[in-house]
């Protein structure tokens, strides 16, 4: 075992500090890898929080993780030293079930392996990027393109994949009608990554105070969700929705913006309950479904357009003794898109 320094909640919704975690030893196909910058995703703040239910602490989160390769196992053929890789979500699955076959490892049959609060297949738990160094299995890193600078490419990892796998799966391109929900770290995503797939993007904010970022990031029409006369005057306009929020919607007012075969796609996971009326999916033959990241193929598809596109995120980096304040403004809607915390000084 590795000792490395770390920042973790101790307890259940108690501000993260400094902590030593331990790093199993490199096996034969795993990297080591040497941290720069990891993103505050709103994913970590519930997690910690206990919105999703009872987690084991201490728990040092953290799922988007940019860095370089410091060591590799003798069996290890992706990977060198010095690559520059990324691991998001996920760090181990089966990679035999249907799941892994068809390349959706995040639902591995025999129980895919997220970056923290996991049972991972030694039985420690996973602890996540707020740290120093990581040890993963060589297929869960992917490759940063030289594009790509290390900070900006860290929120691609959850923020990035989380957006572009359900607008790849909508098929979104030249001619779709694409409303995203919530200007933060997943939306400013969208948001981009919708423009460069061609479609015609909307923000839905609660207020118009980021309509510059959002016109200037891609998005073609932006509207205050605080003002009624939005799901008023937009109503029927969309093909695709994307839920972004993380806090609970009102499913019929949305679903409402949809145009007929339209369809609601929820990645936003509040611990709230959504009430639903099927009347509101039925006028108009709408759907409303759910998506959970993307797998690792995909995740080094969305790198590579990202690259391609030169879409990154915009992004705040902040020292690690800024974590417990971060987490603040993420949840006052305060973030210009995504925190970003400086390994070096973890
Ligand atoms: P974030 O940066 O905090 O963005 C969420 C945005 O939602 C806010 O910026 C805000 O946008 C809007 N919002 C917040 N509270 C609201 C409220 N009470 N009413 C209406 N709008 C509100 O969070 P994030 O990191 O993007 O994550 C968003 C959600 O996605 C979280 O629930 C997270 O756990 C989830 N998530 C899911 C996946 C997945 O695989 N499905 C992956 C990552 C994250 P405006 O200020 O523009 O209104
Ligand atoms: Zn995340």
């Amino acid at each position: 075992m590795t000792r490395v320094n770390a920042y973790a909640a101790p307890r259940e919704a108690a501000p993260l500090e400094k902590t030593v975690i331990e790093r199993r030893e490199l096996g034969p196909n795993d990297i080591l890898i040497d941290i720069a910058f990891a993103g505050i995703c709103h994913s970590d703040i519930h997690t910690v929080r206990g919105d999703w239910g009872p987690q084991r602490y201490p728990l040092a989160p953290g799922h988007e993780i940019a860095g370089t390769v410091a060591a590799v196992g003798d069996a290890v053929t992706r990977h060198r030293v010095g690559d520059r890789v990324g691991v998001g979500c996920l760090v181990n699955s089966c990679g035999e079930c249907r799941s892994c076959l068809r390349g959706e490892e995040q639902f591995c049959v025999n129980g895919a392996v997220f970056t923290y609060g996991s049972t991972d297949r030694d039985g420690t738990v996973t602890q996540g990027g707020y740290s120093e160094q990581v040890v993963v299995t060589e297929g869960f890193a992917v490759r940063i393109p030289e594009a790509l600078p290390l900070d900006k490419a860290a929120p691609l990892l959850c923020a990035g994949i989380t957006t572009y796998s359900p607008l790849r799966r909508g098929n979104v391109g030249p001619g779709s009608r694409v409303a995203v929900v919530g200007m933060g770290g997943l939306g400013h995503m969208g948001v981009q990554i919708a423009h460069a797939l061609g479609a015609e993007v909307t923000v839905l904010s609660q207020t118009l105070s980021k309509k510059d970022d959002g016109i200037r990031l891609g998005a073609d029409h932006y509207f205050a969700t605080s003002d009624p006369a939005t799901f008023k005057d937009l109503r029927g306009s969309f093909d695709v929705i994307l839920n972004t929020v993380s806090a609970a919607i009102d499913l019929r007012a949305y679903l409402g913006l949809l145009d007929v075969d339209g369809a609601l796609v929820c990645v936003g996971l509040p611990p709230e309950q959504l009430g639903l009326n099927v009347g509101s999916l039925i006028g108009g033959n709408k759907s409303i479904s759910g998506s959970n990241i993307g797998g690792i193929a995909q995740t080094q598809e969305m790198l590579d357009f990202c690259a391609e596109h030169g879409i990154g995120a915009e992004i705040e980096v902040i020292p690690a003794s800024e974590i417990n304040a971060a987490y603040d403004r993420v949840l006052a809607s305060d973030v210009r898109y995504r925190f970003v915390i400086d390994a070096s000084t973890i």
